[in-house]
This record gives C-alpha cells, sequence and structure tokens, in this order.
C-alpha cells in the first residue's frame, strides 16, 4: 500500500495518510443556534410578502446593524489568514484499479489517438455561496441564502453556508490542487455583495472585494490556471430583495449592470471567459420574498423578464467599454428525449421541455430577440412580459458562445390528460410546461427504458437524496450536438458544469469509503470520453469541461447532506482538510493523456 502525502498537511490538519485514516462520520458542523432572533424579527419566513424597505445608513456601522436585525449572529471562520499551499504541489499515487481492464480500463488508456484541441478548458467548478464561507467577513453584505438558511428546516440538515469550504481563504490550497491534477481551469462566481454590499447602484464599494477577486484570478493565471469569472450564481443581494424585490423589479437591471461594470474594468485583461448568470431558470424562485402585486405564477415571469434585460445590458456594456474576451450565460437542464420516440406527442412534450427549460432564455439572447413562440402563445402578456421591438433589438446577438450546465438528459412525454387540456387549464398540476420528466413527477417510470418490463435505469443513479441525476452517458453528443444546432456562436459550447453525487456518500463512516468513488469516477469517465468524441468523430466545438465540483460544498436546500466534490472536505477539522477522490485523480490521468501537448502514446 503507497503512502499518500498531500495537501491537508499544508494548511496544518496534521493528517498526513490520507485515505487510510478514520475520522468520524463527515458531518458538517451546524450552526450552534438557529437564528430566532432573525426569524422572529423578520416574520416573514423564506417565501412571504413584505412591504419594500428602505435602508438609510450603508455605512460600516450601518451595515453592522443589517446583518444584526436581519441575519443575527454569524458563525466564525476557523481559519482568516490564506495558507501557502508547497510548490510543486504533491500529489497522492494513484488508486489501483477497480476492476480487471477487461472490464474497465485506465483513464489513460480510454480512446486511444483521441487527443483535445489545443484550446481545451479541462477544469473544475465552484460557486460563491457554496465554497466561500466567511459570509459576513471583510465587508461583505447579506444574501438572501445568508437570511434564507437561518429558518429552521429550510436547509434539511440546518446547516448554514457561513464557513462553508472557507473557500475564501483556502483558495490558494484549492486552485493549486487543481493545478496539480492537471487542470488549466477554473471557474468560480463572485459574491455579487462582496463588491456592492448594498447591491443598488447609489451604494458604497467594498474595495476589499475588489481586492480578494483580483488576488483569486492573479492566483489563478500563476498556477497555469485560467479563470474563468461568473457574475452571479443564485446570491441575490438581501438588500435588493428587501428594497425591491430582487428579480421581481426591473429596478434589478441597473444595479446588475452597475456591479458588473465594476467587475469588467478591475478585472478587465486578466478575464478571458466571462458568464452573467448562472442557470436563469433557477435563479427566479430559488428562496425569494414575494413583493406586494406578485403571486407565485407571475412571479419566475417577471424575474425572467428582468433577467434578460439584465443579461443584456450587461452585455451591452461590456462591448461598449471593449472589455477583452468573451461573455455568454449559463443554461441549465437538458432538451429531453421523446419516450417513445415515434410517438408525435411525445415529441411535442419533449421541444415543450426543451423550450421551458432552455429555450426561454437562449431563444431570445442567441437568435431572434424574443420569447419562444411556443412560449407565447401559452402564456398571457400578464403573465408572460413582452419586449418591444427596440429590447429585441437590443438581446439579440448578447451573448459569444454556449456554456450549458448538462449534468443529464431525460426522457419526456405528454401528460396522461394529454398537452391541450392542460395548456388550457393553469390548475392543471403540469401547467404550463404540460409534459412529464421522470424526476418531477409521480409517473417515475420514466427514468427507465421503455424498451424492458424491469425497468432499467438509463444509467446509474446518482445519491436517492438527488432524483433527477442519473449517469445519462448515451445522450452526451447528441445533446451538445442539438443544442450547438439550435444555438450557434462562434465561441463554440461549453459543458460548464456537469458531476454526480455519489449514492451515500455522507453515510461513510471512513475517508477511504469516500475517496473510492466509484460511481463518480464512471460518471466523469463516460461523459468525458462522450465530449472527446463528439469533438473528435462528431466535430461538435466544444470548448471546455467544467467539472462540478472541485470539492464538497453547500448544495443549497441540502445543506451538506448530499455531497457533489471531487474532492472530500472534512467539516470536522479545523483546517477543513482536502481529500482527492478517485474521480479526480482519474479525471487528471484522463486529461493528461489526451491534452494535445503530452505524447502519451495515445
Ligand atoms: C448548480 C449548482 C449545484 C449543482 C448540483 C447546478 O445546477 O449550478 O449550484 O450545486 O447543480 O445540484
Amino acid at each position: 500500500m503507497s503512502t499518500i502525502s498531500i495537501s491537508s498537511t499544508s494548511v496544518g490538519s496534521g493528517t498526513d495518510d490520507l485515505g487510510w485514516i478514520q475520522t468520524g462520520l463527515p458531518t458538517p458542523t451546524t450552526l450552534l443556534s438557529t437564528n430566532i432572533d432573525a426569524a422572529s424579527r423578520t416574520a416573514t419566513g423564506p417565501v412571504a410578502s413584505h412591504s419594500p424597505i428602505t435602508f438609510e445608513d450603508t455605512s460600516a456601522h450601518g451595515l453592522e446593524q443589517f446583518w444584526d436585525d436581519w441575519v443575527g449572529p454569524v458563525q466564525e471562520p476557523p481559519i482568516t489568514t490564506v495558507p501557502l499551499p508547497p510548490q510543486p504541489y504533491p500529489l497522492p499515487v494513484g488508486p489501483p484499479p477497480l476492476y480487471p481492464d477487461f472490464y474497465t480500463i485506465p483513464p489513460k488508456d480510454i480512446l486511444p489517438g483521441y487527443k483535445f484541441p489545443s484550446d481545451f478548458l479541462f477544469g473544475w467548478a465552484t460557486a460563491a455561496q457554496q465554497w466561500e464561507g466567511a459570509v459576513k467577513a471583510d465587508g461583505k453584505g447579506p444574501t438572501i441564502w445568508d437570511w434564507a438558511s437561518r429558518f429552521p428546516g429550510f436547509i434539511a440538515d440546518n446547516t448554514t453556508s457561513d464557513v462553508g469550504d472557507l473557500g475564501y481563504y483556502l483558495y490558494k490550497e484549492d486552485i493549486a490542487r487543481l493545478a496539480a491534477v492537471g487542470g488549466n481551469v477554473y471557474s468560480f462566481t463572485l459574491f455579487w455583495t462582496r463588491i456592492y454590499p448594498w447591491a443598488l447602484a447609489n451604494t458604497p464599494l467594498n474595495q476589499a472585494g475588489v481586492d480578494h477577486y483580483r488576488d483569486v484570478i492573479d492566483y489563478a493565471w500563476s498556477q497555469g490556471v485560467e479563470p474563468v469569472v461568473t457574475l452571479f450564481h443564485w446570491d441575490t443581494p438581501l438588500a435588493a430583495q428587501l428594497a425591491y424585490g430582487g428579480f421581481a423589479s426591473e429596478r434589478i437591471v441597473d444595479d446588475f449592470v452597475n456591479y458588473a461594470e465594476t467587475v469588467f474594468k478591475a478585472y478587465n485583461g486578466s478575464v478571458h471567459k466571462w458568464v452573467t448568470f448562472n442557470e436563469p431558470v433557477m435563479a427566479a424562485p430559488v428562496n425569494s420574498t414575494l413583493p406586494p402585486g406578485l403571486n407565485s405564477t407571475v412571479y419566475p415571469y417577471t424575474c425572467s423578464y428582468n433577467l434578460v434585460l439584465a443579461h443584456a445590458k450587461t452585455v451591452h456594456r461590456f462591448r461598449e467599454l471593449n472589455i477583452q474576451g468573451e461573455i455568454a450565460f449559463k443554461s441549465d437542464n437538458f432538451l429531453g428525449v421523446p419516450w417513445r420516440s415515434d410517438n408525435t406527442t411525445d415529441q411535442e412534450a419533449t421541444e415543450r421541455h426543451a423550450q421551458y427549460q432552455i429555450g426561454i432564455f437562449a431563444e431570445p439572447i442567441y437568435n431572434t430577440g424574443d420569447w419562444p413562440e411556443l412560449i407565447k402563445n401559452d402564456l398571457s402578456p400578464e403573465i408572460l412580459p413582452r419586449f418591444n421591438q427596440s429590447q429585441i433589438d437590443y438581446i439579440r446577438g448578447t451573448a459569444d458562445f454556449f456554456a450549458i450546465d448538462g449534468y443529464r438528459d431525460g426522457y419526456v412525454t405528454a401528460p396522461p390528460n394529454g398537452i391541450d387540456a392542460c395548456r388550457t387549464n393553469i390548475s392543471d398540476p403540469n401547467w404550463p410546461v404540460c409534459n412529464v420528466k421522470e424526476w418531477t413527477s409521480s409517473l417515475t417510470f420514466l427514468s427507465f427504458f421503455d424498451s424492458t418490463p424491469f425497468g432499467w435505469g438509463i444509467g446509474d443513479f446518482a445519491d436517492p437524496k438527488v432524483p433527477w441525476l442519473q449517469n445519462t452517458w448515451q445522450f452526451v453528443r447528441p445533446f451538445l450536438a442539438d443544442l450547438v444546432k439550435r444555438y450557434p456562436t462562434k465561441g463554440g459550447i461549453y459543458l460548464s458544469e456537469f458531476g454526480f453525487a455519489e449514492p451515500y456518500e455522507n453515510e461513510k463512516q471512513f475517508i477511504y469509503q469516500v475517496t473510492e468513488d466509484a460511481g463518480r469516477t464512471a460518471y466523469y469517465m463516460s461523459y468525458l470520453g462522450e465530449v472527446l468524441k463528439g469533438i473528435v468523430d462528431d466535430g461538435i466545438p466544444i470548448k471546455g469541461t467544467f467539472a462540478w465540483s472541485l470539492v464538497d460544498n453547500f448544495e443549497w436546500n441540502s445543506g451538506f447532506s448530499t455531497r457533489f466534490g471531487t474532492q472530500y472536505v472534512d467539516y470536522n477539522s479545523p483546517t477543513l482538510a482536502r481529500t482527492f477522490k478517485r474521480s479526480i485523480l482519474s479525471m487528471g490521468q484522463f486529461w493528461n493523456a489526451h491534452r494535445c501537448d503530452t505524447d502519451s502514446g495515445n
């Protein structure tokens, strides 16, 4: 058995024989007490109506008061300095083969002769709210998640992201580890409220936030890693939410553009790929208060309208300011596969899925400047606000590449009562999309092939707490090819997030069990192989893959109860020690054997 000497030693955890050390249950640290104070003061709950609130005192003292009034005590970070990782960063000896090679070939031997293009970006992703922690440090303002996670039960395990992975201080460690396995890109997101704690355009800038992200960007380049920067990953500033309902108000547009401009000017030249919004379909309804006058039917579409305008205006400013590089937003979800391929109703239902999940933002931004016709036919202007002609001209073409968070694809069929009966009945449980997907309905059989009575899955299932996720490697190439056809750009397409929650990972008792993430490894090897074939065999212009995620992290409403990391984080360790799992080492081996600058005999 080889001895492993890595990483966590560099941040002083003292665990230098990782992979074979018993650390007890990998449970995260929960907040000592749920913030009953904040809950009683807001008296709203995470989703509720409230009157607009104005903020008079935007000084440091006023910010402290804001935290105190609305969020309450925040868990202190266990580390408040930035440890310097060792260079070169020591990698463990890789694990032994999991299976005989007549069954599963080693990563380096997959697809011999296939190479990635020379400019391919191969790396990992994180998001500020899920990874940074230190949520109150150095003048940061609160987000809706800092606030809502205080409500008992809102997060499955009643944790908060107060500490998270402490990426705010451990970013050098994390980037050095990414570089050590061979990655050449790190996709991360900025907390809007680290830059503008109050979010609103006429409120003070937090220079410490600007300086911090400059350090992250510079450090990434120093490690040979390109930083890809996303401006917004669901971390709506609490002040914007309380002042005017966040994305429910058009006021968000200018506040977002003001923030974006600051960031563009600060890092111009140091960032070559920019992303405005992560997965806007998810951004609107996540955990928001409903401003007066909006109900939950109209709300997501009002938010979508404002978000498209915010994106478009941001990209116009980007171009007017001559900021270097390319810009786009990240779509998510899947286009879908008709459950019965020759059934026209299933085909129609699948197209509805594609339009409501991806087309709703992609169609205006990449193609027509306007909502998809299919959606306009369903939703009246009272529900989905319409763009006028000058807005349409303004929105069209505001993206330079396509980015898809393409975790999986799936079967879609028509609802049992038929599409038309559903479309015209706002009370239908499937309205307005009016189809049935494998994971949203009680008709769970859709997860399965229809060609067998035995109910086989499409592929390996992820953790039962993540029922939407399967390893659907079969669909990777057709899915990416279809997206490129529907939304062509000069900049090609990125698989900007993809990942797998290893079944029962959080219930495992020993690190050596957690690091053997065989299901996640199989997911990544099959997806990456399909990507490589997609490039070489099919000619799909795939420009990069950013795996989700670099490390375990705060999984939104699931808290720390599910893990998506390709590295384990020991939340009980005072240094939040990281441990490489099999998956990240296998990915590194795969990439190093197939990058175009290596001659591995492949
Ligand atoms: C989101 C991540 C999330 C991941 C796994 C992605 O769609 O962008 O924030 O952690 O899914 O659920």
